[in-house]
């Protein structure tokens, strides 16, 4: 069978490079570019990796020139909420400015489809749950503002040139490579599962928990956390879709499941054997009490069904990357 060649933009980084692995593990030909201001070469475990900006028009116009792709996915951008709200110009310019580049270039060579990593954080705070795709759009930082822009770009370029795409929204990327090759390594680290993993290991000052007065079960945020490997077969399965003829979309990808902060801290604490150093802080602005997917639509139509459904699994793979990469 003829083997299809992908551009990864962005696939040096946490969840590009999960799905680069994945696609080198189909044998399929990959082409990564990143210009390594987050991602890591080492990451790339495989294909050709082209480090340069992608928000370059003459740089794309000559590799869409000399090279077939079957498909593009873009990861690249900057994902630091509190960030977005003091620099949303920062946020505006590489998220959303850059991808219109990215898609008139797409559209001049006739290159596509496209599967877009979106996120949650378009829905805001939410007025029911689980959130479906039909859930209004109401983001409360310019980081979420900068992905709902380049969703309606998508939109409008579908209908107005007939360009293919797929935007996923992640719920919360956790864990790593089950043979903890490549993981999570954002700087700076944000996020809740190797915040705590590396308080553990003594790498990291205490834990911060952001908040207590929630109302939720146990007082913590509620969040629905999905193995990064999942969300790589996900995206595979999309541009599949695509290029079988499938129609362009929006899909949730989450667990359907939600795990409070406290259930996180547990976990990390029976997984490692370890309890988790915390101090307790007021809630950080900007976080919505629940969110949790309702991923229906992903597994009905591009037949997705994730495989790490066990927290517990997720954090033993974060956890054992945590090790190999200190
Ligand atoms: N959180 C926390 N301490 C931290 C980082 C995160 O208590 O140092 C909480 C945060 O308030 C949220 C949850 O953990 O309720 C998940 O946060 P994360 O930044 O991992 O992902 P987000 O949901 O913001 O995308």
């Amino acid at each position: 069978m003829k083997k299809s060649t992908f551009l990864v933009i962005g696939g040096a980084g946490y969840i590009g490079s999960h799905l680069v692995k994945a696609l080198i593990e189909q044998q399929e030909q990959v082409v990564i570019i990143d210009n390594l201001s987050a991602g890591s070469a080492s990451a790339v475990l495989g294909g050709e990796l082209i480090v340069h900006d992608f928000d370059d028009r003459e740089f794309l116009d000559n590799l869409f020139s000399s090279k077939h792709f079957d498909g593009v996915f873009h990861f690249a951008s900057q994902i630091v909420v509190s960030e977005s709200v003091k620099d949303p110009g920062k946020y505006y310019r590489a998220n959303t400015a850059a991808t219109l580049t990215l898609l008139e270039a797409m559209r001049d060579h006739k290159v596509g489809p496209l599967v877009f990593s979106s996120t949650a954080a378009v829905y805001g705070e939410p007025l029911y749950t689980p959130i479906d795709e039909q859930h209004p759009t109401n983001p409360l930082n310019p980081y979420g503002r900068s992905k709902l822009m380049v969703e309606h770009m998508l939109a409008d370029f579908a209908s107005a040139y007939n360009q293919k795409y797929i935007a996923l929204r992640y719920f919360n990327a956790a864990g790593a490579d089950p043979q903890a090759r490549i993981g999570e390594s954002h700087d700076p680290e944000t996020h809740l599962i190797p915040l705590a993993l590396q308080a553990i290991s003594g790498k990291r000052p205490p834990l911060q928990l952001f908040g207590q007065d929630y109302a939720t079960p146990d007082g913590t945020c509620i969040r629905d956390y999905i193995h990064v490997d999942d969300l790589a077969s996900a995206h595979i399965l999309a541009i599949h879709h695509l290029n079988n003829g499938g129609a362009s979309g929006i899909f949730n990808l989450g667990s359907n499941h939600g795990y409070s902060v406290n259930e996180v801290i547990q976990t990390a604490a029976r997984v490692t054997g370890k309890d988790v150093p915390l101090t307790y802080a007021p809630r950080r602005p900007g976080d919505p009490a629940s969110l949790v997917a309702d991923a229906s639509l992903a597994k009905k139509t591009l037949g997705w069904q994730p495989k790490y459904t066990d927290l517990n699994q997720i954090i033993e793979h974060a956890w054992a990357w945590e090790q190999a990469n200190s």
